[in-house]
């Protein structure tokens, strides 16, 4: 048996059936980690023996006929997660030595269930980044070509699934951090709706846009891990108390009369030819499907960039003025308290949160504040508004998931506008505060994956799985690295 064959769901069959052991699938992934890892990097560390833990503990349940969806799958976790006991780095040196001291939500609503938390993955430092560059512990390698970039925010997760390391992971998307990397790495990726997953225990980034995603690598196993996570949260006041659907009910093989709109706006000039024609195909594929497909219109979507380059550091301004080297993390004495301030932050922060802190504080100060964030935020509206609309109309909305494959390491390094244009396609989701999948749709010439982006409505992921499911089964890829 390979493990890098194996999915959640697959694996959880043979765990029900006696086939294979938690323990011996902890080794499985052990073990691959041992032997890619060191090229990928997708780990910032390894949990080897509270994972063995954990697999015993699993096997004991499945034994005592306690076994779930999830028991004994070996996952990974973004490093700005919040696992109790675990580091919890954000990818910055200003929380290098930090440990969480609880468990965000949707970790504690998983771990209900016993699955084996293998390890933290690498991001961007606090999430800000498109392919793990920005990372103080040095970047993931894209496991389809190690000179290319994984993507970013969550590359480390998307590596790690991508490279067959564990059977999936935990990513967090405030502007397309678990969907952009999961269209450069050949995996299913996965945001929710705003308030359909509980924020607690994830390390603040935008709270206005945050929220916890899956890294799979089928959508099926993003349906069962989100099933999971999903729901209301008594520590975190966004999330709505409206019931979880039965998110595995809604994978059919086909998308009969199922509304597709394909704004023309996500089909411009800059977008590689390869990437509009592998998203092309997996639009049509959805007419055989039996969907109808038309061409329409979100006039206000290219601004999404622009809005969300100033909603974001404003929150990064105000979030991130809690790492005062007092309560948090790396702490360096000066010789009063506001020169501590100052060497704390300095030494501890990378340039890009330096960078959007400043934005951030300029955008949102006295004198600015109207030109800026007020501006932003009512051009929102205006985002809001027309997915408002087009949902009127559409059952879902397909895009590409961003203008490029995989870049080469150092080629959006020296001009932050470069790579704040890889979010172009993903941002205005989490700026309206509806869900989005992304599903691999092929290879280019050069063997770089490509995906395609759907979105629905607030509230409607089981159109997301339902649609997502039916196009992947179409394809049939079965996308793997040579590793
Ligand atoms: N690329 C986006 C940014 O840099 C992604 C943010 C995110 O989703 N964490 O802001």
């Amino acid at each position: 048996m390979d493990f890098t064959d194996l999915t959640v769901k697959s694996a959880a069959e043979l765990l029900a059936h006696k086939k294979i052991s938690a323990k011996e699938l902890f080794e499985m992934s052990l073990k691959r980690i041992r032997q890619v890892d060191d090229k990928i990097h997708a780990f910032l560390y390894v949990a080897q023996e509270q994972a063995k833990q954990q697999a015993v503990e699993a096997d004991q349940l499945i034994a005592d006929g306690e076994g779930f969806a999830l028991t004994g799958i070996p996952y990974a976790v973004k490093d700005n997660i919040l696992v109790k006991g675990m580091q919890a780095t954000a990818g910055s040196k200003i929380l290098e030595n930090y440990k969480a001291t609880y468990d965000a939500t949707v970790i504690k609503k998983l771990q209900l269930e016993n699955p084996v938390i293998m390890g933290k993955t690498n991001l961007d430092e606090f999430g800000m980044g498109v392919s793990t560059e920005n990372s103080a512990f040095g970047p993931t390698k894209n496991p389809y070509d190690l000179t290319r970039v994984p993507g970013g925010s969550s590359g480390g997760s998307a590596a790690a699934v991508a490279a067959g390391e564990v059977l999936f992971a935990l990513g967090t998307d405030t502007g397309g951090s678990s969907r952009q990397p999961a269209s450069l790495c050949g995996v299913v990726g996965f945001k929710p709706t705003y308030g359909r997953a509980s924020r607690y225990g994830l390390i603040p980034l935008g709270s206005s846009l945050d929220q916890p995603g899956v890294l799979a690598k089928t959508v099926e196993d993003a349906a069962i891990v989100f099933q999971i996570m999903a729901g209301s949260d008594v520590h975190d006041s966004t999330t709505l108390p409206k019931p979880v659907p039965d998110y595995s009910a809604f994978l059919k093989p086909d998308v009969k009369g199922l509304r597709v709109g394909v704004p023309k706006e996500y089909f411009i000039e800059g977008i590689q030819p390869e990437v509009r024609q592998i998203v092309e195909q997996g639009i049509a594929k959805f007419q055989d499907l039996g969907a109808i497909v038309e061409e329409m219109s979100l006039p206000n979507a290219m601004h999404a960039l622009s809005a969300y380059y100033i909603i974001l550091p404003v929150e990064i301004s105000a979030n991130l003025s809690r790492y005062d080297g007092i309560r948090y993390g790396l702490s360096v004495p000066g010789k009063n308290l506001e020169e501590g301030y100052f060497q704390t932050r300095s030494q501890g922060f990378g340039a890009e949160v330096k960078r959007r802190i400043m934005i951030g504080t300029y955008a949102s100060s006295a004198g600015y504040y109207d030109a800026y964030y007020k501006k932003a935020k009512q051009v929102q509206v205006l985002i809001k508004q027309d997915f408002a609309r087009a949902f009127e109309r559409y059952d879902l909305i397909v895009t590409p998931t961003s203008p490029s494959t995989a870049f080469k390491f150092g080629e959006k390094t020296a001009d932050p506008i470069q790579a704040y244009l890889e979010d172009i396609f993903t941002v205005a989701l989490n700026i309206a505060g509806v869900p989005g999948l992304v599903v691999p749709a092929g290879l280019t010439s050069q063997g770089l994956p490509v995906g395609l982006q759907i979105i629905a409505p607030h509230f409607a992921e089981e159109k997301l799985f339902w649609a997502g499911h039916a196009l992947e089964q179409a394809l049939n890829l079965k996308l793997k690295p040579n590793l």
